[in-house]
């Protein structure tokens, strides 16, 4: 099989080396330079997308900030999953809010706001303390305000005016404040026969937005409720392939916050924490082929490389780690790979955790120095 993915990142090259064992060999179109790349080396593969198109069998994406006129030859050639709709409302604030409440799932209270008007509509609406999102190319906490007093108002439109001025189609969704106790993901696949197998629940730490440690947890009651959202949400786009839902837990109940039509950071973890890991199913599920087993074989974290590009050589001696580099140039902030921190059990993995923050630098792995703090 010949697996064409829409980004050439990290994800398209994890699925690269995922597929290898299945005979799925997969080629990357790389959005910004329009070119087809090898996901490993970025060597140019020539020839351009239409070609691709024709001598992929199918075609599939890595993230789903993809120009629309991509996504629709994509489309036309019958090839492309999940489908174009789940990657459109991936991007696109607006549509993700409305795919929520169309299929009956809990999120955020929210209003949409495209003028100074709707942002006094919105205030009334939602109520202060407010979080705004760009609902365009906003993610990682990016193109993101706080509103907690009327005091702000004015100095905020004016760097949302900025912003919705800035792009095409750009509006703000103004969501309630979710004072919630923790952030947790899911991430599952469903395949073409309908079929749907999620990996346990991920519980994630974020760093200035950024998402910097995940954690799989066992809790059969999120677990349920997690999977039911998931599933009616897969079932109502008629999804095919690996799929995150991205949750804040409130006292024990579940909110979405966010979708991902893709393979999602906060999975990475099932590399080796799963029977079959995130990339592989997905793989699968695109593929036409029964679903590999998503359960949890050990106690895994990922801790996630921010803007660094060495390792201190402790981390590769020690047990249960394993070390996954991106083969990206060094940028402040920037996801270089991960670590994957696995043990036998729960408590063995809190040690490794802990013993790595005498490994790791305090400032570039905040979360795991809080971690081992926590547990002091
Ligand atoms: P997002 O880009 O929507 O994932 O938001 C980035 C981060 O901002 C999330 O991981 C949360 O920590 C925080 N956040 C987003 N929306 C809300 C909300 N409605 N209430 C409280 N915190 C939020």
């Amino acid at each position: 099989m010949h697996v064409l993915v829409l980004g050439a990142g990290q994800l398209a090259r994890m699925m690269s080396l995922a597929g290898a064992p299945l005979n799925i060999e997969i080629s990357a179109f790389d959005v910004g330079s329009k070119n087809i790349v090898h996901p490993l080396t970025q060597a140019i593969l020539g020839n351009g997308l239409d070609t691709a198109i024709e001598r992929a069998d199918v075609i599939t994406a890595e993230f789903e900030h993809i120009p629309h006129d991509v996504l629709e030859v994509c489309e036309r050639s019958g090839k492309f999953l999940p489908t174009t709709k789940a990657i459109k409302a991936g991007g696109d604030r607006r549509l993700e809010k409305a795919l929520l409440d169309d299929a009956s799932v809990k999120n955020a209270k929210y209003y949409e706001i495209n003028s100074r008007e709707d942002f006094d509509a919105a205030i009334a609406h939602v109520g202060l303390p407010m979080v705004l999102k760009s609902t365009l190319g906003g993610y990682d906490g990016k193109g993101q305000w706080r509103l907690k007093t009327l005091d702000n108002v004015e100095a905020t439109w004016t760097e949302m005016a900025e912003c919705i001025a800035a792009t095409d189609n750009q509006a703000i969704v103004a969501e309630e404040f979710v004072p919630f106790d923790r952030e947790v993901s899911l991430v599952g696949a469903r395949g073409a026969n309908g079929e749907i197998q999620v990996y346990p629940l991920a519980e994630n730490v974020h760093t200035d937005g950024v998402l910097s440690l995940s954690t799989a947890i066992d809790d059969i009651e999120l677990q349920e409720q997690a999977k039911t959202m998931f599933t009616a949400i897969a079932e109502r786009l008629n999804y095919v392939g690996v799929l995150a839902l991205e949750f804040f837990d409130v006292q024990g109940s579940l909110l979405v916050n966010e979708i991902a039509p893709r393979v999602h950071n906060s999975g990475h973890w099932t590399q080796q924490g799963a029977e079959t890991c995130q990339f592989e199913n997905h793989l699968r599920a695109v593929c036409g082929m029964p679903l590999g087993s998503t359960k949890l074989i050990r106690p895994t974290a990922m801790i996630n490389i921010l803007g660094e590009d060495t390792l201190p050589e402790a981390i590769l001696a020690q047990g249960g780690c394993h070390v996954h580099w991106y083969g990206k140039e060094k940028r402040a902030g920037r996801k270089m790979g991960h670590i994957n921190v696995s043990a036998d059990y729960n408590a063995e993995l809190q040690r490794t955790l802990c013993s790595l923050a005498n490994i790791l630098d305090k400032q570039a792995y905040p979360a795991v120095h809080e971690f081992a703090e926590q547990l002091k």
